[in-house]
């Protein structure tokens, strides 16, 4: 039972629906507005009230035993990955501006994609020897059915990397991969590399089927996606001739990630600088949003925070680093302002105590963070969050890299 317990952990941590970013650059370019939804750490919940979380592990209890036995019934007979009939959408009709990841078992549990060749449903199929099989053309329509999908360009990666059934998995004792084949990594950062300079995708625009679909676990939870964006990030940063923080941390002996790290954000000069204990390592250039002078005192004034906050949620996708905002200052300032409710000022104090994750649900706003923005490297734009400190993906994702948790935060107007 104890893969099931754990297989339930896993779901329950990992799947947990929440929409953070709200202010990041859309596929729209529209800044205001969550345009794609995207599956984070629960930890990312905050407060979110315990019944929903047991409604979940109920719902996705109920799932599995229905994927388990339910098979001749239609059990897992999900639309994980729709494809159209060969012919019928070959027309040219989109620019793909995001990249969608797969793996091999990506047709959920109980289902195998063996017949690489016969299917629409992906644009490239990148097998173990690093043979790079081209299925529809970039502009074809393989997916239907969602905004992203659609929009998006779909390569299949080959392995199992534990997308597949977990219990079928420990049940036959199948080896669940975490790396791929040298050949292979480079013929998918080859692949990527290429697409996002085609057509001017971002580098945190490269996602992963599951963070959009809950219904899959594709490319499997031992997909090494963070190794794969940040391996890409150091190329970036390489070719274009920046220092790397994790050669500065090499030299200066300090090892990763840093103990004593400390990040300081100077609004009005656009920059981050980051520290070891007193060390000076790098300093970035950051994006704010339009008007983002003052402190922050409600939700939708597009203000940066100002204060010590850490570090108090990391995940992977966008290299999103969550700001413990709100903090007792603001939590101080906005009870006397009457912006919150007695009630909710004893929540948030309550929620920091608890897991040092601020409640999110008030109206001092909520989701302020450190994140890639999602435009080409060194294309940022830098007034597009709605009070986030922007970074240029590749930067992104070596801060994330480089520090822990808890990680203090200064943020000086
Ligand atoms: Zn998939």
């Amino acid at each position: 039972m104890n893969g099931v317990n754990e297989f339930i952990g896993i779901k329950i941590k990992n799947l947990v629906y929440q929409n953070p970013g709200q202010d990041t650059w859309t596929r729209d370019g529209r800044t205001d507005i969550p345009a794609r939804a995207n599956f984070i750490p629960s930890q990312v919940t905050g407060c979110k009230n315990r019944q929903t979380r047991i409604c979940f592990s109920v719902f996705v209890l109920l799932f599995i035993v229905w994927g388990l036995f339910g098979e001749g019934i239609g059990g897992f007979a999900l639309p994980t990955v729709y494809g159209k009939e060969p012919g019928e959408e070959e027309t040219p009709s989109f620019t793909p501006d995001g990249i969608i990841l797969h793996s091999a078992d990506c047709t959920g549990p109980g289902g195998k994609y063996t017949d690489f060749s016969a299917s629409k449903n992906f644009h490239y199929i990148i097998k173990k020897d690093g043979k790079v099989v081209k299925v529809a053309a970039d502009k074809a329509v393989p997916h239907v059915g969602s905004e992203f999908n659609d929009r998006s360009l779909s390569i299949l990666i080959e392995g199992n990397f534990g997308a597949e059934d977990v219990f079928r998995q420990i049940l036959q004792g199948k080896k669940v991969e975490t790396s791929l084949p040298p050949t292979q990594w480079n013929a998918v950062k080859r692949l990527l590399f290429k697409l996002m300079n085609k057509y001017q995708i971002p580098l945190s625009q490269i996602e992963r089927h599951i963070d959009h679909d809950v219904w899959v676990n594709c490319p499997g939870l031992n997909f090494p996606y963070f190794e794969l964006l940040y391996s890409m990030s150091k190329d970036m940063i390489r070719d274009a001739k920046k220092p790397l923080l994790e050669d500065i941390c090499k030299n200066k002996k300090i090892s990763i990630p840093i103990q004593n790290a400390c990040l300081v954000v100077d609004k009005s000069e656009k920059k981050l600088s980051i520290y070891a204990g007193k060390t000076l390592l790098k300093t970035y250039n950051i994006g704010l949003s339009r008007v983002p002078s003052g402190d922050k005192e409600k939700e939708g004034d597009l203000k940066t925070p100002t204060g010590t906050f850490y570090i108090c949620e990391k995940y992977p996708q966008r290299a999103w680093m969550r700001l413990s905002y709100p903090d007792k200052k603001h939590a101080d300032k906005g009870l006397e302002n009457k912006i919150i409710t007695r009630e909710e000022y004893d929540k948030i104090i309550a929620s920091v105590e608890r897991d040092g994750i601020p409640c999110q649900d008030t109206k001092l706003g909520c989701d302020v963070g450190i994140h890639g923005v999602g435009f080409p490297y060194g294309k940022m734009r830098t007034d597009s969050t709605a009070g986030c400190i922007a970074l240029e993906d590749p930067e992104a994702f070596e801060i994330y890299r480089c520090i822990p948790l808890k990680t203090q935060v200064i943020i000086k107007e």
